[in-house]
């Protein structure tokens, strides 16, 4: 339960982003789960209880007008991707949507039977899979990091493309790099960093 002490405590506030489409009568967030005191308060949360939200905050958001978009991503930084590709299938818009996401395993990839599903309904939604760890059981998953030869081979027209690159800040600036070289213009490149990984 929130109390005003808590307000001020830097290790019970923490910037997350909405996982479910805007025009719900709820608002979602998730959380990476760790033994963090956030964490711990989380855990112990009960129906009823109160906590205080604070936002929203950041820009990196979706406009329609993004005709071509391609979404390089690690880990938790799948948040707010969710949410968009929720309201592109939702709404039936056209908006051309490349996804790739990188985990360690198969088994760390969050929402896949949400996002499997929106890639099969939506024509114009296309979800690829990168693991680094382990040799993935899945043909839609291939491994390795998303490095140059990553992208290209996933996202062959990437200098077109409006780029969302989300996740942990080492893998934000090393992707960021690569678009950079890739042709990527700057100001089609938009990033958030996900501190605390
Ligand atoms: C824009 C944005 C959106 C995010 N969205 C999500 C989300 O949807 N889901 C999710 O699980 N996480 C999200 N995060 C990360 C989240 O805010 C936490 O940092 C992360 O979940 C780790 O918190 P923790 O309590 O598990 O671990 P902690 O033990 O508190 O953090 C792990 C490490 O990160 C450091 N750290 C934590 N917060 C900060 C900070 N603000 N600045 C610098 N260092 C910090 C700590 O010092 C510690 O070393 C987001 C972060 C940002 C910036």
């Amino acid at each position: 339960m929130f109390n005003e002490s808590d307000r001020k405590d830097r290790c019970l506030n923490k910037y997350l982003s909405f996982s479910a489409a805007p025009g719900k009568e709820y608002v979602e967030v998730t959380k990476r789960m760790s033994e963090s005191a956030f964490s711990g308060r989380l855990r112990s949360l009960k129906p009823g209880d109160r906590v205080l939200l604070k936002g929203p905050l950041g820009n990196c958001v979706f406009d329609e007008r993004y005709r071509k978009i391609s979404f390089l991503i690690g880990g938790i930084g799948i948040t707010p991707v969710i949410s968009i590709l929720e309201y592109v299938a939702q709404r039936g818009l056209d908006n051309d949507i490349v996804l790739l996401y990188s985990n360690r395993t198969e088994e760390e990839i969050a929402f896949r039977k949400e996002l499997d599903r929106i890639a099969a309904l939506s024509g114009n939604i296309k979800v690829k899979y990168i693991v680094t760890d382990c040799e993935p059981r899945d043909r839609s998953c291939s491994m390795g990091r998303i490095d140059g030869p990553a992208v290209e081979k996933a996202v062959q027209d990437i200098r077109e493309r409006v780029v969302f690159v989300f996740g942990p800040p080492g893998m934000v600036d090393a992707i960021k790099k690569i678009c950079l070289e890739m042709g990527v213009p700057s100001g089609n490149l938009k990033t958030e960093n996900f501190v605390g990984y």
